[in-house]
């Protein structure tokens, strides 16, 4: 994709079209594109999280779908329901006594799915590492997709996750192998 000095939408030349065939199609209005890119551009601009916080990192993650960032914008909209989400935000401390019932929520989610480890205790298990009862990282029980760092994340931090996890959606869907 290119941009010419004049334009303000990007020339698109479609694999197959002559450039005057991709002219007419640009100036029709029309895009095409491969259906799994497409489903990928849908589900990447409609992830709806599982309302779901285990520790403090739970609270910047609220933050983050108040009013003032405002997830809304991005098409993230937290549910009530495993069957209704396909995110998984991990925010706070996993004990062994959760990760069962954590793993269970996430075989409940529909397929395609994906995991978002929010903090140090959901990547590492944080300051409670030394802990009789707290996991080492909750990629013990389910997979992960991003980490973000941090104790606790900001909310701008968890956007900026959940932003890597629509471009890992979107690259994965043009046979891209993504690590974030
Ligand atoms: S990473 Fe820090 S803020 Fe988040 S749950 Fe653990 S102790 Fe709390």
């Amino acid at each position: 994709m290119e941009l010419t000095p004049d334009a303000t939408l990007p020339v698109i030349e479609y694999e197959g079209f002559t450039p005057e065939e991709s002219a007419q199609l640009r100036s029709a209005g029309i895009v095409l594109a491969p259906l799994e890119q497409m489903k990928a551009w849908a589900r990447s601009n409609s992830l709806w999280p599982m309302t779901f916080g285990l520790a403090c990192c739970a609270i910047e993650m609220m933050g983050a779908g108040a009013a003032h960032w405002d997830l809304d914008r991005f098409g993230i909209i937290f549910r009530a329901s495993p069957r209704q989400s396909d995110v998984m935000i991990v925010a706070g401390t996993v004990t062994k006594k959760m990760g069962p019932l954590l793993r269970r929520l996430y075989d409940q989610m529909a397929e395609p799915k994906w995991v978002v480890s929010m903090g140090s205790c959901a990547t590492a298990g944080g300051p409670y590492v030394r802990s009789y009862s707290v996991m080492k990282g909750v990629d013990q029980v389910v997979p992960v997709d991003v980490y973000v760092p941090g104790c606790p994340p900001s909310p701008p931090a968890l956007i900026y996750g959940l932003n890597r996890l629509q471009d890992k959606i979107r690259a994965e869907a043009r046979g891209k192998k993504v690590s974030v």
